[in-house]
């Protein structure tokens, strides 16, 4: 049973919580995806939760962009924006009573007390503290004030902020999905603010309590997040509350051992998207980086919940590649049916072909095609002018001779298809293999490489077979 709605939930559930303060980057895209699967995987819920406390750093845009990539990525969520079930709101920005109801909970105990020290002076005793060679946390300046100090300087209006007081003396252990049993010393840690001076409630505090509120049992985030924990957990003890399990993820870094970012090039799953990747490849690709598993497949939502596990979460920080991540886009463009492939490469075509041809020419030229750009040079040799020959090509074509070509033109001309083609400049020029072919390739695309061609003579425009051949017939 959960104490803070007296709620039993049926089912467990992992959540997602970004802070929307920048766009979707493919570490948090991770983050979603491993928790969306491990919901799937145990029939769990997966939850949403936007936490945008902090006003000044989130964003209304960032946030509509998340939604937007989540959507995108395929990770729908169970409870969350859009999709409230008693247990919301879901934007932490909306959540302030529920928040001062556990502040004043918590004072009633003792827990906490009213810290005035400034940012200054705050800066000041880490300072000396780092020059003494020991660890710097909160010295305990405002602890133990008197309760007349206290209201006086409340009553002054002085700035204050919440912390709470951590007892001494304590272990702090939990096991933790991916690093193993964990133990801290709440010696080492110093009392924590857990409500801002302007009132908001810092991260340790909501994103603890909403996980209890919100019925979460399984967390995976960020391995920074491994050393919050702690505090974390005394803070659900001291109200009561149920603590999730947490794994801590390792890091995502860029080929020169930085942590992924900007200027790795594209980072954040809009560019990605923007590229022309396919959604099917981003989780495919995400799911192997930092996870082991022996499904080598491109894989739907279902199948890589059932084949997620925890267990296979690597403690080494993960290292991407972008080469990686086009094999998997290889794999993702080469399953696409006729339909879904025109509307990928929709931007790329020249306007007003009609849907048939479209789509005939997107299954045509899709197995040369990784990224939508690639489409374009073959839009431009299948609808554009006849292209020009130089080099090898010139050479194979003069080689060929005008015979086979006024062969293959007419039978282009009578309305032959490739193999008709093929064949009457073969019975004209006893030619065959790739004697045969790359002449008839270069003449009709200008390249000794391609797609298959009988499926691109299919929808280039009417005569236009018959006139590239006649040119050197
Ligand atoms: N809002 C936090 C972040 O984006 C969430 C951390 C967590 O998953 O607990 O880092």
């Amino acid at each position: 049973m959960d104490r803070t709605t007296g709620r039993t939930f049926a089912r467990g559930a992992t959540r997602f919580a970004p802070s929307p303060t920048g766009e979707l980057h493919l570490g948090n895209a991770r983050t979603a995806l491993f928790n969306f699967l491990l919901a799937r995987r145990g029939a769990e819920r997966f939850v949403l939760r936007i936490e945008d406390t902090d006003a000044s750093r989130s964003r209304s845009e960032h946030t509509v962009g998340l939604l937007h990539d989540l959507h995108w990525l395929g990770l729908q969520w169970d409870a969350g924006p859009g999709r409230e079930d008693g247990l919301g709101p879901y934007y932490q920005s909306q959540r302030a009573a529920l928040y001062a109801q556990r502040f004043v909970e918590l004072e009633r105990q003792g827990a906490v007390y009213p810290c005035f020290c400034s940012a200054v002076e705050l800066e000041v005793a880490r300072h000396a503290q780092r020059a003494a060679g020991r660890a710097p946390r909160y010295p305990g300046t405002c602890r133990d004030l008197s309760a007349d100090e206290r209201r006086r300087r409340l009553g002054a209006g002085q700035p204050a902020t919440l912390r709470f007081r951590v007892p001494a003396g304590q272990h702090i252990e939990f096991t933790d999905l991916v690093h193993g049993a964990q133990r801290f010393l709440s010696d080492d840690i110093g009392d924590f603010v857990i409500r801002r001076a302007d009132g908001s409630a810092a991260f340790f505090f909501s994103n603890a309590l909403d996980d209890a509120a919100m019925g979460v049992t399984q967390v995976l985030r960020g391995e920074d997040h491994l050393t919050n924990t702690p505090r974390q957990l005394l803070i659900l003890e001291a109200l009561g509350l149920p603590a999730p399990r947490y794994g801590h993820i390792s890091l995502i870094l860029g080929p020169d051992g930085a942590p992924l970012s900007k200027r790795h090039g594209a980072a954040s799953v809009r560019e990605f998207r923007e590229r022309g990747y396919r959604p099917e490849a981003v989780v495919n690709y995400l799911f192997r980086l930092g996870h082991s598993s022996s499904a080598h497949d491109l894989l739907g939502l279902q199948a890589l919940a059932d084949a997620f596990d925890p267990q296979h979460l690597g403690r080494a920080p993960a290292h991407f590649d972008e080469q990686q991540l086009t094999v998997w886009q290889k794999h993702a463009v080469h399953r696409l049916a006729p339909e879904a492939a025109r509307d990928w490469l929709a931007p790329q075509l020249p306007n007003g072909l009609d849907p048939h041809t479209a789509t005939a020419f997107c299954a045509a030229v899709l197995p040369n095609v990784v990224l939508p750009e690639d489409a374009r040079a073959w839009v431009d040799i299948v609808f554009g002018p006849a292209p020009v020959l130089a080099g090898e090509g010139a050479d194979l074509v003069r080689e060929a001779g005008s015979e086979f070509f006024a062969a293959a033109a007419r039978a282009a001309a009578d309305g032959g298809d490739f193999a008709v083609i093929a064949a009457a400049a073969r019975l004209a020029s006893g030619r065959k293999g790739a004697q045969l072919f790359r002449p008839l390739r270069f003449a009709l695309t200008g390249l000794g490489h391609g797609p298959e061609l009988a499926p691109l003579l299919r929808v280039m425009p009417p005569g236009e077979t018959e006139r590239r051949l006649a040119r050197f017939a």
